[in-house]
């Protein structure tokens, strides 16, 4: 089958090196020349937002998915009407690309997700504070939303369509992320935490399963329920959420594609993430999930004040460790807080795993 991927990046990467073991060609579409998919699959360098570009690229193909959701809608919904598979659904797709389409699904479909007001502009701004300005388009790992706690901060409020969010007392960031087949079918993997560095933004830690009660994974179930009933749609998601200090989960926002969350499923699950997006791509059985003990997940991501050609500054230590698996995305540039890649780390306790973690941290540095 000819599988068309729009975004080259690493997410795509390992999509394709995890199912080059059946039958399939693969054909990325990436703006850089040497994205991670550039050496790896047949690729074209061009812009996935693009109308033309995303329909010439779809044209021919037997399926067409996305790694990274900004990509053309129009195109995908054209190539659909040629009779061509997209997933997940152009529409949504469309959904979550704008937060302000994204938090009124929510609302819809009555999935909990922070109290909201939508603007257009700076000046019909009219919410209690504090609160959190979320760019309605062209916001990503972190960039894109500030918080907002006095009369004073309002003055920084960007003059653009937005949402303004409630502030969460956030006890925990979670993540579920799910399958949908084309038949209906649907499986989970477990709660995740997801550890944040709070000076990146960027997601630094993955723990798996998350220490979580049982009220707490009831209610996750349950979003999970009605996000896939919501969806209407065949793919894989990742719903991030958000634990509050009184025990709700809320949506945060949901990802539709692979994602960053998932990355320790390559080895701590019986399938990773990886696997069941490509059974989704085939129409095949879902593979199974489950995970025997506990695994993490540290984001190499390049140092503060480094640019230029990368060196992983103490990677051989960390090959030296047991149950201890690196990854990296073909990257040649590294630049501060740009994700060059992930060590994967499986433990039979939390405590081990938290210790490996930590241990891991402190023996590499992606510098130049
Ligand atoms: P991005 O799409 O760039 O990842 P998010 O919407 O996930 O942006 O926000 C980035 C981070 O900001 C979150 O991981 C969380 O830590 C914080 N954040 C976002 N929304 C809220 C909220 N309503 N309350 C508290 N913190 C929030």
């Amino acid at each position: 089958m000819k599988i068309g991927i729009l975004g080259g990046g690493q997410l795509g990467r390992m999509l394709i090196q995890e199912a080059l073991k059946y039958d399939d060609e693969w054909f990325t579409l990436d703006p850089v020349a040497d994205a991670p998919c550039s050496r790896i699959s047949d690729f074209t360098q061009g812009k996935f937002d693009d109308f033309d570009t995303v329909f010439d690229f779809g044209k021919g193909k037997d399926v067409v998915s996305i790694e990274i959701e900004h990509v053309n809608v129009d195109a995908l919904l054209e190539l659909q009407e040629c009779g061509i598979k997209v997933i997940p659904s152009p529409e949504i797709i469309r959904i979550i690309q704008q937060k302000i389409l994204q938090k009124e699904f929510y609302r819809k479909n009555n999935i909990p997700s922070p109290d909201f007001q939508v603007i257009q502009n700076r000046s019909e701004a009219d919410f209690p504070l504090p609160f959190v300005q979320k760019m309605n388009t062209g916001g990503y790992d972190g960039k894109g939303v500030q918080v907002i706690r006095t009369g004073e901060d309002l003055q920084h409020l960007w003059n653009v369509p937005s949402v303004l969010e409630s502030l969460v007392d956030i006890e925990k960031e979670l993540s579920i992320i799910l399958a949908i087949s084309e038949n209906g079918e649907t499986r989970t993997f477990p709660v995740t935490e997801m550890v944040a560095d709070p000076k990146l933004n960027l997601l630094d830690f993955n723990i798996c399963p998350a220490h979580i009660s049982e009220h707490v994974e009831k209610q996750i179930r349950d979003i999970a329920a009605q996000f896939i009933a919501a969806a209407n749609s065949p793919g894989l998601f990742a719903i991030e959420l958000f634990l509050d200090k009184e025990g709700k989960v809320w949506v945060n926002e949901t990802a539709p594609r692979l994602h960053n969350s998932g990355h320790q499923t390559q080895e701590g699950n019986a399938n990773s993430q990886f696997e069941q997006l490509y059974r989704v791509i085939k129409n095949l059985p879902l593979a199974d999930t489950d995970s025997s003990g506990y695994s993490g997940m540290l984001n190499l991501v390049g140092e503060e004040h480094f640019s230029g050609k990368v060196k992983y500054d103490g990677l051989e230590k960390v090959l030296r460790l047991p149950k201890t698996y690196v990854h990296l995305y073909g990257k040649t540039e590294t630049k501060p807080g740009r994700k060059m890649g992930h060590i994967n780390v499986l433990a039979d306790s939390r405590k081990e795993l938290m210790e490996k973690l930590l241990h891991i941290k402190s023996l590499v540095r992606v510098i130049s």
